[in-house]
């Protein structure tokens, strides 16, 4: 799919479920949000025929988010049917690790090819701050078995945010030194979430490459592939890779070949939409592929050139991030 700026649409992100086991500050409330109502949330026969449509239309790659995804039944047996379908796009997903460790196994054989893991300090104390749960352990032990069962290359995404984990940015930058892992420091997004963002709270890419070099030199490394939105880097000698992704302050939008589908079945042109595509009620009005496709087309037709963060003209959207899955 081609959208009206000449960018190929090929990548998909299915957020399965808004529920989630963590309450990180930056991305979710503690309380007061509802949740979606069972009947709303897109049933994994929905989800698939919305996936196998997709496929069809040349999508090649489908993120699993949420929400947790690993929260939602059946999460294993919806992948297998995801990795099977004709096309056979690249299933992978993005998790916080703390179901992890019992799941990565079957995850593998069910087809899932790897998984982003969401670690945003390895302090314990800290941790428990943050997401307002308990669970480092957990997650750090769901790293190891996403290693071992050979969920890779396996990246670990860190949002660092100024004056709460922006100071471990080098401790997770050393990570790399003895892992073969790509550790990836995401900007802080303008999203509704608990932590409001404020210009004292922003921690810009610029800064956070800074940081790593204070660790060692840092080598640029060459993409390899179209579809990336990271800057790599790595420490000379390192198993590991550095990305540091300037989602607001260079914005790559020019780059970007997404789709976002919400578990309550709106279609998001752009991360930062404050409108949606209303899917789910096309799927339950007995609509043909036909109709679902020419929906998919349509909605990658109106993505707009670029996201507006810090022009006079732009809203913040109303859903908090784990209701759109990142
Ligand atoms: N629960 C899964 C996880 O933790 O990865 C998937 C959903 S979570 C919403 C997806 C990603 O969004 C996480 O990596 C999280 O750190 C990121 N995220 C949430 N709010 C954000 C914000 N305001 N700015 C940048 N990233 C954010």
């Amino acid at each position: 799919m081609r959208d009206s700026f000449g960018r190929t649409i090929d990548y998909l992100r299915l957020s399965i479920t808004d529920r989630c086991n963590l309450r990180c500050r930056y991305c979710m409330p503690d309380e007061g949000v509802p949740a979606m109502a069972h009947g709303d949330i897109l049933s994994y026969e929905e989800m698939l025929r919305v996936a196998r449509v997709a496929a069809d239309l040349g999508v090649r790659k489908i993120r699993i988010t949420g929400g947790e995804p690993l929260v939602r039944k059946g999460v294993v047996e919806f992948i297998r049917k995801l990795a099977a379908l004709p096309g056979r796009p690249e299933i992978t997903l993005t998790t916080n690790g703390l179901l992890l460790a019992d799941q990565a196994a079957e995850l593998k054989r069910a087809g899932l090819s790897r998984v982003n893991v969401s670690l945003d300090t390895l302090r314990p104390e800290r941790f428990s701050s943050l997401t307002r749960r308990e669970g480092l352990e957990r997650v750090l032990a769901g790293l190891e078995a996403a290693e071992r069962y050979g969920l890779t290359p396996l990246k670990v995404n860190m949002v660092p945010i100024a004056g709460v984990n922006a100071d471990e940015i080098a401790d997770f930058g050393r990570l790399t030194l003895v892992r073969p892992w790509e550790i990836r420091f995401i900007e802080f997004m303008p999203v509704s979430g608990d932590l409001d963002y404020t210009p004292e709270n922003r921690f810009p890419a610029d800064q956070i490459t800074a940081e790593l070099a204070r660790v060692a030199l840092l080598v640029p490394v060459p993409r390899t592939g179209p579809g990336g939105v990271a800057r790599l880097y790595r420490f000379e000698q390192a198993k590991g890779q550095l990305g540091v992704i300037p989602a607001v302050s260079h914005h790559f939008c020019n780059e970007c070949n997404r789709l976002r589908v919400t578990a309550d079945g709106r279609v998001r042109p752009c991360l930062f939409s404050v409108d949606e595509l209303d899917l789910r009620t096309l799927l339950r009005s007995g609509a043909s592929d036909k109709e679902v496709r020419d929906f998919l087309v349509g909605a990658v037709g109106s993505k707009p050139e670029k996201h507006r963060i810090g022009e006079a003209d732009f809203r913040q959207g109303k859903r908090h991030m784990h209701g759109i899955g990142g």
